[in-house]
């Protein structure tokens, strides 16, 4: 689809990772809105939007505190998720991380390693830590990665009904993790599959 945004003008070029298709880009294309000050004639710029020449999306800058909204998702896009709803939960937890949502990142990924544990065979109904063991017990968490589980059981033993407003870094730890185990349960082993696969007859 291509996107034919009118009126558009020529800006400064500027660098950055666009939120939405997570492309590092330099656009120079987009919208400005000036900014007057009081009783002067003098202006100047105070906001833009600058238009991704990737996926043709637009991203608002504020270029007094400099904040990119969508900004950029956090983790590394993982290819081949095989079950449409791991995938779904996986970038909702990266998109909730560009909105600054870490609580919802945090909450999304839980749900995301209690499914591919499901997925892996684990008995439904148990909690969130018995679900990071079993995977961590079945080998799908590689022996130097086992800290992690230690690390993750200190973060999530918080009871239920309690409400624990999680950081930025509890969000990036969690991103990162499900993105090394989905890359070890989905993407790796398709990969090794393609490659084996015989090759397609030629007619
Ligand atoms: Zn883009």
């Amino acid at each position: 689809m291509i996107l034919n945004w009118h009126q558009k003008v020529n800006l400064d070029s500027k660098s950055y990772i666009c939120g939405y298709c997570g492309n590092s880009i330099a656009s120079a294309v987009g919208y400005l809105a000036d900014h007057y000050n009081h009783g002067s004639q003098q202006s100047g710029h105070r906001a833009y939007i600058y238009i991704c020449h990737k996926c043709e999306k637009p991203t608002f800058f504020n270029a007094i505190s400099l904040e990119q909204t969508p900004g950029a998702k956090f983790g590394n896009e993982v290819k081949d998720i095989s079950d449409e709803k791991v995938a779904k939960l996986y970038n909702e937890a990266r998109g909730s991380f560009s909105q600054n949502a870490f609580t919802s990142v945090v909450l999304s990924c839980r749900k995301l390693l209690m499914h591919v544990a499901v997925s892996k065979g684990a008995p439904e109904g148990q909690n969130f830590i018995q679900y990071v063991e079993y995977l961590s017990d079945k080998n799908y968490i590689p022996p130097d990665a086992k800290e992690w589980v230690d690390h993750i059981r200190e973060k999530g033993n918080e009871a239920n009904h309690e409400i624990v407003i999680m950081s930025e870094e509890d969000a990036k730890d969690l991103i990162g993790f499900s993105e090394m185990l989905l890359k070890l349960v989905y993407e790796f082993p398709a990969n090794i599959k393609k490659k084996k696969a015989p090759p397609a007859p030629t007619a």
